[in-house]
């Protein structure tokens, strides 16, 4: 199995070439197919598996064959919500690796530094945000970040983000996001707290698990 049989498209497989990745890891062949039909998805998997790419690769492929193009600044099309300062600036930079021949933009917002540059960033305009959740919800309390046309939210770490206490923050951002959405839901374990939130979010999900 190669990226070209997961019908990725051209632009992406260029930047996949560049970076050296010749063949999908597991989660990445179940997942991506899942992903571009649009479906809900329920992902166990650690760190490691090439889980960012499972996610970032068909979510940019979804926005960019979109026929609306980015229009309004602040267009915020795809949200992934992460634990910590560490894998969201992983994260993102993934979107700008699998995304350079694309003409996708991405940012990334998270707390315990200046809020000053995050929003001059996020006024270039933005259609794939990666964040952190108290970070995310305070911009989004200043009517800095609107999540209103989103189309992909996805939710990395999901455990951990339990652990961690930011539950109800996540909670909360869900809250304000479109009903009609696709969600991608990550975690490395499925306790009973996790397994009743993704219940409460996900619609009719495909389950995979590495
Ligand atoms: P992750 O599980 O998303 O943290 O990815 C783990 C590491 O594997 C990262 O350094 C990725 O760049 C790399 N990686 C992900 N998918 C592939 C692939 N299909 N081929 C080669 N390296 C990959």
């Amino acid at each position: 199995m190669q990226f070209k049989d997961l019908k990725i498209m051209p632009d992406i497989i260029k930047a996949l070439v560049k970076e050296s990745y010749e063949i999908p890891t597991p989660i990445q062949e179940k997942a991506i197919p899942i992903i571009l039909e649009g479906r809900d998805l329920l992902g166990c998997a650690q760190t490691g598996t090439g889980k960012t790419a499972a996610f970032a690769i068909p979510a940019l492929q979804l926005l960019s064959s979109e026929k609306a193009p980015r229009t309004a600044k602040q267009n915020i099309r795809a949200l992934v919500i992460t634990p910590t300062r560490e894998l969201a600036l992983q994260i993102y930079e993934s979107f700008n690796t699998y995304g350079q021949f694309t003409s996708l933009k991405s940012c990334v917002v998270f707390g315990g530094v200046s809020q000053k540059p995050q929003e001059e960033e996020l006024k270039r305009g933005v259609d794939i945000l990666v964040a952190t959740p108290g970070r995310l919800l305070a911009l989004m309390d200043q009517k800095l970040i609107s999540i209103d046309h989103l189309k992909i939210l996805i939710l990395d770490e999901a455990d951990r983000m339990l652990d961690m206490g930011f539950i109800n923050d996540v909670k909360k951002i869900i809250a304000k996001a479109p009903l009609k959405k696709q969600t991608l839901f990550f975690s490395a374990t499925m306790p009973p707290d996790i397994a009743r939130l993704a219940d409460t979010i996900l619609k009719n999900p495909s389950k995979i698990e590495i």
